[in-house]
């Protein structure tokens, strides 16, 4: 497999690159072949021209393309020429599916073509390409990657040469797309292809939840307050001309699956609601980000090696214009030469939101770069790969800016500030002498397990009450008596399942929720702790023993009738002698 890549600047034409690519041996010979175009002129006329001549130089080439960010104003070019990149397979097949679509295609296409993938054997990879950034693919890449989930769907939204206008598309061999989607699989016994996601934001402060928006890209409210009120209070950026540029430095990020992925704010509408560039459902619980440009250097860094360890045969990068508008032109394409120092073919383009969809998550991403390595056949077991090494982010020199100072402070008590919220959560839901939850937390879960129950028998509860334990404190004093109840709580903690939840409801009385387990389970667990309490040693006492009361939950329950049924049956087991488990 190879990869080949030409970009059209000053001095060659696009049809001196066609010839070269026509006559070259490894062109005539692959099995399959995609040529891939970036395309920084939105115009469609423009389009359709350049695809003609594409396919009058290379006749029957499979072809996808996709315009990306161009020169949008004098001081931001993110891609000044057209940029071609050439994929050659000796063993792996390429296919290209297209469409229209508008918001209601792109669900219903997603099953239509899932079952035309499936039926394509050792389908490895799905590239996708859409046009029209108002259109949100992610219905057609869920239904994609849910028929096939170990296939990894990856690509780009085409960009705009204007921020904000719906003005971006794509094109195949056939046609030139002003709302469409391309996708094409890669297929082969012997085809490997990994993908690799950089980020490189952290998440900042407290969590914000989307609470009103149009599940596209349009949020007006954040926790139940307008989105605007959040930029002005948390960053005090004004609604005005600059706010993109300003705004870009602070994703929102939210975790999906093991993945944080960035969502950034490209403009405002006259009522005050943000326009994102990708969509956010309402319920998202997000924070505010932040980064240097060490941090996104770094994590390019650890991808790019990463990609090298994997020996690529074709190297596609999908990387987001918000690296760019946070780091500046040169830390961006710093980054990107990571990956060309060691692959110089590798291809990169700015589109609009990067896709990347795997079995770990993510979708439609913005400000990340996406790393897509392909290879024929094994690697070679005796090459030796050293890590790329930039002696630049390893000098402390350039660290020492005001704002950077401000982000290790930030950093830092953001950090304080959540170790504390940790250890107040721990300590209103756990007991302090036994580590247990604590009577609060065991409701909570109860009332979350009652909510949850459909039928009779869902789950049970169990109550134990150490016997005598008066004496025990009477006899040998309070500490042997506190001993006793966390050698007790150790105990019982190591004989129940992991999914079971056992808690102290106070003094020595301790409950535990057993969800999925019928009665007869209950019995079960409620003669073995018995026995085990009755035969372990607690010095200095010649003996404990406690008493159980179990009960199962029913659909008609209350959380106030199931609780009385508990304490029911454990007092039946006092009455009963003590030392013995009763039901109700
Ligand atoms: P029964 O078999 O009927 O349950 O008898 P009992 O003596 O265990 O019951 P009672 O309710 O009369 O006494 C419970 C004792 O548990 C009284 C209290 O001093 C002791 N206790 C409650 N919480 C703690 C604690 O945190 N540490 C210690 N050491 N003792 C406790
Ligand atoms: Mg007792
Ligand atoms: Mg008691």
């Amino acid at each position: 497999m190879q990869q080949h890549t030409f970009e059209i600047s000053p001095g060659t034409t696009l049809v001196q690159v066609l010839n070269e690519i026509g006559n070259s041996e490894a062109y005539r010979s692959a099995t399959d072949k995609l040529l891939i175009v970036y395309e920084p002129n939105c115009d469609s006329e423009f389009l359709d021209e350049e695809r003609e001549t594409i396919l009058k130089h290379l006749p029957g080439i499979k072809v996808v393309a996709m315009t990306v960010f161009g020169p949008l104003r004098s001081h931001f070019i993110y891609q000044k020429y057209t940029r071609l990149t050439l994929l050659l397979f000796e063993r792996s097949s390429v296919n290209i599916f297209e469409a229209n679509a508008n918001d209601k295609q792109f669900s219903s296409l997603g099953s239509a073509w899932s079952s035309k993938f499936k039926k394509i054997s050792d389908l490895k990879g799905i590239l996708l390409f859409t046009s029209c950034a108002t259109i949100s693919p992610a219905p057609l890449i869920q239904e994609l990657q849910s028929a096939n989930p170990e296939v990894p769907i990856f690509g780009a939204q085409a960009g705009t040469q204007i921020f904000y206008i719906d003005q971006s598309k794509i094109f195949s061999s056939k046609h030139v797309y002003e709302k469409g989607v391309i996708a094409v699989t890669f297929s082969g016994e012997e085809l490997e292809i990994q993908t690799t996601y950089c980020l490189g934001w952290k998440p900042l402060g407290h969590t914000h939840v989307i609470t009103d928006s149009d599940n596209l890209g349009i949020v007006s409210t954040v926790d139940g307050k307008p989105i605007k009120e959040l930029y002005d209070k948390y960053l005090d950026i004004p609604f005005d001309e600059h706010f993109a540029q300003k705004a870009c430095a602070f994703p929102l990020i939210f975790k999906k699956g093991n993945t944080y992925i960035a969502k950034i704010p490209i403009h405002y509408t006259e009522n005050g609601d943000l326009i994102f560039s990708t969509e956010l459902k309402i319920g998202t619980k997000t924070w505010f980000s932040y980064s240097k440009p060490e941090y996104l250097l770094k994590e390019t860094l650890n991808g790019a090696n990463k990609v090298a360890q994997f020996q690529p045969q074709t190297l596609l990068l999908f990387a987001c214009v918000n690296r760019q508008l946070f780091m500046g032109g040169e830390k961006a394409s710093r980054e990107l030469n990571y990956f060309s120092k060691f692959f110089p073919e590798a291809c990169a383009c700015y589109g609009y939101g990067e896709i990347l969809r795997t079995k770990n998550g993510g979708g439609i991403l913005t400000s990340s770069i996406v790393a897509v390595s392909f290879r024929e056949g094994p690697p070679d077991p005796e090459k030796i790969i050293k890590p790329i090494i930039d002696r630049k982010l390893l000098s402390k020199k350039n660290q020492n800016e005001f704002s950077d100072q401000l982000v290790s402070f930030l950093e830092a008590t953001t950090e304080d500030l959540n170790n504390t919220i940790d250890q107040l959560a721990n300590l209103a839901e756990h007991d302090q002498l036994t580590g247990l939850y604590n009577r609060r937390k065991i409701n909570e879960i109860l009332e979350y397990e009652l909510r949850k129950r459909r039928q009779d028998g869902d789950f049970s509860i169990l109550m134990y009450d150490i016997d005598f334990f008066k004496n025990v404190n009477d006899t040998f004093g309070h500490n042997v008596g506190d001993q006793v109840l966390i050698h007790l709580s150790d105990l019982v903690r190591q004989s129940i399942r992991n999914c079971d939840v056992l808690g102290r409801w106070g003094g020595e009385e301790f409950v535990c929720i057993l969800p999925n387990t019928r009665i007869e389970g209950a019995k079960s667990l409620a003669e073995r702790l018995r026995q085990k309490v009755e035969l372990a040693k607690f010095p200095p006492l010649e003996k404990l023993t406690i008493s159980l009361g179990i009960t199962e939950v029913l659909a008609s329950d209350t959380f106030e009738n199931l609780l009385i049924r508990m304490d029911n049956a454990l007092y039946d087991a006092k009455k009963a002698g003590r030392n013995l488990y009763c039901v109700r």
